[in-house]
């Protein structure tokens, strides 16, 4: 899982954009080395506001050439299990992810393309939550919704 990075730190430039400080502490407190392509990738999601694709993601720039897709995975895993990014989507092929921020979206899920797309619409699910909260005495109740369809290209 070694990285090996082309560039000195300081001088890297391929990262014009530093992700946030907040989201680098958050992932060395989570035990993952801030590698280059750990960088690149929150860089690029922290940048979009919709889910990424795997394949985005690998064939992004400073992403493309310097890493095979298994390392990359395996970090989407790991972040994903540390709970900073989230995924979204069917297969592996088709997981598509997006940094958990502030707030959430919900999704619908293409069955046969893997396409995701945002739920342009208030949260279906807030008053759900605060039922379960009252029903069953939890705190800090939270959902992960995902609808799934036939997407409009694939009708
Ligand atoms: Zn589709
Ligand atoms: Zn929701």
């Amino acid at each position: 899982m070694a990285h090996a990075h082309p560039h000195a730190e300081a001088s890297c430039k391929i990262c014009a954009e530093e992700p946030p400080a907040a989201l680098l502490a958050a992932c060395r407190a989570a035990g993952l080395r801030r590698t280059h392509l750990l960088r690149r990738v929150l860089e690029i999601l922290q940048r979009q506001s919709a889910p990424v694709s795997i394949r985005e993601l690998s064939a992004a720039r400073g992403v493309r050439d310097d890493c095979d897709p298994a390392t990359l995975y395996r970090l989407l895993q790991r972040l994903e299990a540390k709970g900073l990014v989230r995924r979204i989507g069917l297969h592996e092929r088709a997981a598509h992810y997006t940094l958990r921020r502030g707030h959430h979206h919900d999704y619908v899920v293409c069955r046969e393309c893997g396409d995701v797309a945002l739920l342009d619409m208030a949260c279906p699910a807030q008053k759900l939550e605060r039922e379960v909260g009252r029903r069953t005495g939890f705190k800090d109740v939270d959902h992960e919704l995902q609808f799934y369809g036939v997407c409009p290209k694939c009708k």
